[in-house]
C-alpha cells in the first residue's frame, strides 16, 4: 500500500514536472520574451523621446526650424536603420521632395515635385496613414512610390512648420510593414513634436516681428524727433535772427536805411547768401525797385535794377503777382529767370519770396548765392517767415523815417520861431522905450500945452505901449526859458520873498478894490531858487488873482512847510476857471474864453510860471470850482543844507 502510494506519488510528481515544463515552454516563455521585448521597446521609446525633447528648442529664425526637424528625422532614422525617410513640402497641387534619409540605390532627385493624392488625403485627414503594401493601395500614387523610391510599405503623416510656411509630410518607408507597429508611436511623436515646436516658434517669430516692428517704429519716432529737434533749433535760430533784426531797427540811433541794411545783412548771414535785396513796388512807376540798404550790390548797380510789373518773364514779377515763393538752383541758366541780373551780380542759386503787409503785397525779397544748387526748401521757408516780419519792420522803418523827418522839421521850425521871436522882441523893445519916453514927456506938458483930446489920445497910446512892452517882456522871458537860461540858484527865504511881492502889488489891489491878505507861515525852510524868476511867479499869480477875481474880491496868499517841499498858494473868490479850461491855462498863449475879452493879457504868464517852477525841480497846479474862485499852488523842494 505504501509502495503503491510511493509509486503513485512518484508518477504524479513526474507528471507535474512534465506539465510544468510543458506549460513553461508553451505559454510562459513566449510571454516572458514578448514582455522583455516590449520592455525594451518601451525603454527605447522613452530614451528616444527624452533625448529628442532634451535637444528640442524653439528656433528664433525660420531657417533654424529646418535644423531641428533634421535632427528629429536623423534620430528617427537611427532608431529604425532599415527605414527610408522622405520629407515632402506642399506646393499648389503637388508635393516637392525636400529631404531624405537613406542610401537609395538610385539617388532620389531633391526638389522634384510629385502629384500624389495619397499625400493630399493624409493632409486632409490629419491622421497617420499606413500602407502595408503600397502595391495594394487605393492610390496609384502609392504604387509609384515603389517605382521611384523602392518603398514597399509606407507610413505617412503631415506636420506644419512655422506660421505661413507650407505643410510638410514625413514618409516612413520600409521593405515590409513588420516595423510599423513599433515605428508608429515614434512617427506620431516626431510629427506632434515638430508641430508644437512650430507653434512655439510661431509665437517667437510673431513676438520677434512685433518687437522688430516696435523697434522700427521707435526708430522712426526717434528720427521724427530728430527732425523736429533740428527744426526747433532752426526756428530758434530764426527767432534769434529776427530778434537781432528788431533790436537793430529799434536802436535809438538807427536811421531808416541803416535799419533795412541791418535786416538784409542778418538774412544774408543766416542763409549764407552773397546778395540780398528788397524790391519794393513803386506804384507811381508801376515797377519793382531795389530799396536802399541791399546786401552785396554796389549802389551804382542798384540804380540799374527796376522791373516793370508787366514783365512776366521776370521771376520777381511773377512772385510779386502770384505771392508764390520761387527757388532755382541756377538762375543764369534757368529760362524762368531774367538771367541778365543773375549775370550782373554773378549769382546762380536764387530764392524769391513775397513781402506782404496787412494782407497787401508790397514787394519781394531776392536772395542769391554765387554757388549752384545751394539753397534748400527749409531756407526758402525761413525766408518766407522772415519776409512777413520784415514787412512790419519796413513799415516801422518807413514810419520812423517819416516821423523823424517831421520831428526834425518841427524842431527846425520851432528853433526858427524862437529865434525870430527873440530877435523881434529885442528889436521892438528899444523903439518902444523911446516911444514911451516921448509920450510921457509930451503928457507932462514939458514940450507945450495939450488939449483934452490930445491928452486922452496920448494916455491910450501910453497904455498900448505898456501892454506891448509887457507882451514883449513875456516873449523874451519865454524864449530865454526855452533856450539855455542861466538860473542863479541861491538859498532863499520864501516868507520874505512873498512879503515883498505882496507889497509890490498892494497898490494894484487897492485900485481894483481887492483885499489882499498874507498868511504865509514864518520861518519857512529855505529853498534853492533864483530870486528873480520865483519872484516873477509869485507876482504873476497875485496879479492874475487881482485881475480875474474882480472888484470886492478877497485874495489870500499862504505858505506852508510840507516836509520835503514848501508850498505857496494864491487863492481868490472870483469866478474860478471852468473844468474844461483848467488843463489848458498853463499852455503858451492860452487865454480863458471870458477873460480874453474882458481882461487884458498875453496868455503867457502861467506858461512862464510853469516853466520856471519845473526848472527848479518843483510842481505847479490849480484847484478850482466854477463860481467859487481858484487856488494856484506851487511847490519847491527845500534846500538840503538849511541855514548855512
Ligand atoms: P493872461 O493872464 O495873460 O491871460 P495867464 O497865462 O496868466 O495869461 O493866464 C491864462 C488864463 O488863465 C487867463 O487868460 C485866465 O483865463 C485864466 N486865469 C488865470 N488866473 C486866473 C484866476 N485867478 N481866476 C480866473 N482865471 C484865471
Amino acid at each position: 500500500m505504501i509502495a503503491e502510494l510511493i509509486g503513485a506519488g512518484t508518477l504524479g510528481a513526474a507528471g507535474a514536472f512534465g506539465a510544468y515544463w510543458y506549460l513553461k515552454f508553451r505559454d510562459v516563455l513566449p510571454m516572458e520574451s514578448s514582455l522583455r521585448s516590449s520592455q525594451r521597446t518601451l525603454a527605447d521609446f522613452t530614451a528616444f523621446t527624452r533625448e529628442t525633447m532634451e535637444r528640442a528648442f524653439a528656433p528664433e529664425q525660420p531657417e533654424q526650424y529646418g535644423d531641428i526637424a533634421g535632427y528629429y528625422l536623423v534620430k528617427l532614422h537611427k532608431s529604425f536603420q532599415d527605414s527610408s525617410i522622405l520629407v515632402f513640402e506642399k506646393e499648389p497641387g503637388q508635393w516637392r521632395l525636400i529631404n531624405y534619409l537613406k542610401h537609395f540605390k538610385a539617388e532620389p532627385k531633391l526638389l522634384t515635385s510629385y502629384k500624389w493624392s495619397a499625400f493630399d488625403r493624409c493632409l486632409a485627414e490629419g491622421e497617420l496613414l499606413r500602407f502595408d503594401d503600397v502595391r495594394t493601395g487605393d492610390y496609384q500614387a502609392v504604387e509609384e512610390l515603389l517605382a521611384v523610391f523602392g518603398v514597399k510599405a509606407a507610413l505617412m503623416c503631415t506636420f506644419r512648420p512655422a506660421a505661413g510656411a507650407p505643410e510638410r509630410l514625413i514618409l516612413f518607408g520600409a521593405e515590409s510593414p513588420a516595423l510599423f507597429g513599433a515605428a508608429q508611436p515614434y512617427l506620431r511623436f516626431v510629427a506632434s513634436q515638430l508641430s508644437s515646436i512650430s507653434k512655439v516658434s510661431d509665437k517667437v517669430f510673431s513676438l520677434k516681428k512685433e518687437s522688430e516692428q516696435l523697434k522700427s517704429e521707435i526708430n522712426a519716432m526717434v528720427k521724427e524727433l530728430d527732425v523736429a529737434g533740428s527744426r526747433l533749433i532752426q526756428r530758434a535760430r530764426e527767432r534769434k535772427a529776427l530778434y537781432e533784426v528788431v533790436t537793430k531797427v529799434t536802436a535809438p540811433d538807427q536811421d531808416a536805411q541803416g535799419g533795412c541794411s541791418a535786416i538784409l545783412n542778418i538774412v544774408a548771414k543766416m542763409v549764407e547768401a552773397d546778395v540780398v535785396a528788397n524790391l519794393l513796388f513803386d506804384e507811381a512807376k508801376g515797377e519793382l525797385v531795389v530799396s536802399p540798404g541791399s546786401y552785396g550790390i554796389p549802389d551804382a548797380d542798384r540804380m540799374l535794377y527796376s522791373i516793370p510789373v508787366s514783365n512776366h518773364a521776370s521771376a520777381s514779377v511773377r512772385t510779386f503777382l502770384s505771392r508764390k515763393p520761387f527757388i532755382t538752383e541756377d538762375a543764369q541758366n534757368d529760362p524762368d529767370v531774367l538771367s541778365r541780373y543773375a549775370k550782373l551780380w554773378e549769382i546762380h542759386s536764387l530764392m524769391i519770396v513775397p513781402i506782404s503787409l496787412h494782407g497787401r503785397i508790397i514787394g519781394v525779397m531776392r536772395v542769391g548765392s554765387r554757388r549752384k544748387d545751394f539753397f534748400t526748401p527749409d531756407q526758402l521757408e525761413f525766408l518766407t517767415i522772415i519776409a512777413d516780419e520784415l514787412a512790419i519792420i519796413i513799415e516801422m522803418v518807413t514810419l520812423y523815417e517819416n516821423l523823424s523827418r517831421t520831428a526834425d522839421e518841427l524842431a527846425q521850425l520851432n528853433r526858427l520861431k524862437d529865434e525870430f521871436l527873440a530877435t523881434v522882441s529885442h528889436e521892438l523893445k528899444t523903439p518902444l522905450t523911446t516911444i514911451k519916453g516921448f509920450v510921457s514927456v509930451i503928457l507932462s506938458g514939458e514940450v507945450g500945452p495939450l488939449n483934452e483930446q490930445q491928452t486922452n489920445f496920448l494916455n491910450v497910446t501910453d497904455q498900448s505901449v505898456n501892454r506891448l512892452t509887457h507882451l514883449i517882456s513875456d516873449l523874451l522871458d519865454l524864449s530865454r526859458l526855452n533856450g539855455k537860461v542861466e538860473m542863479e540858484f541861491q538859498k532863499l527865504d520864501l516868507t520874505e520873498l512873498v512879503r515883498n511881492s505882496v507889497s509890490s502889488v498892494l497898490l494894484k489891489a487897492k485900485e481894483k478894490n481887492v483885499s489882499l491878505t498874507n498868511e504865509t507861515a514864518k520861518n519857512l525852510p529855505q529853498v534853492k531858487a533864483d530870486i528873480r524868476w520865483i519872484g516873477q511867479v509869485v507876482d504873476n499869480l497875485l496879479i492874475n488873482a487881482i485881475k480875474y477875481a474882480g472888484p470886492g474880491a478877497k485874495v489870500k496868499i499862504s505858505g506852508f512847510d510840507k516836509g520835503e517841499v514848501v508850498v505857496i498858494s494864491v487863492e481868490d473868490d472870483g469866478p474860478g476857471i471852468p473844468l474844461e479850461e483848467q488843463k489848458m491855462v498853463f499852455e503858451k498863449f492860452y487865454r480863458g474864453k471870458t477873460s480874453a475879452s474882458q481882461v487884458p493879457g498875453t496868455g503867457l504868464g502861467l506858461a512862464i510860471s510853469k516853466s520856471v517852477v519845473e526848472k527848479h525841480g518843483g510842481k505847479i497846479w490849480l484847484e478850482s470850482k466854477t463860481g467859487k474862485g481858484v487856488k494856484f499852488c506851487f511847490a519847491l523842494p527845500i534846500a538840503k543844507d538849511q541855514g548855512t
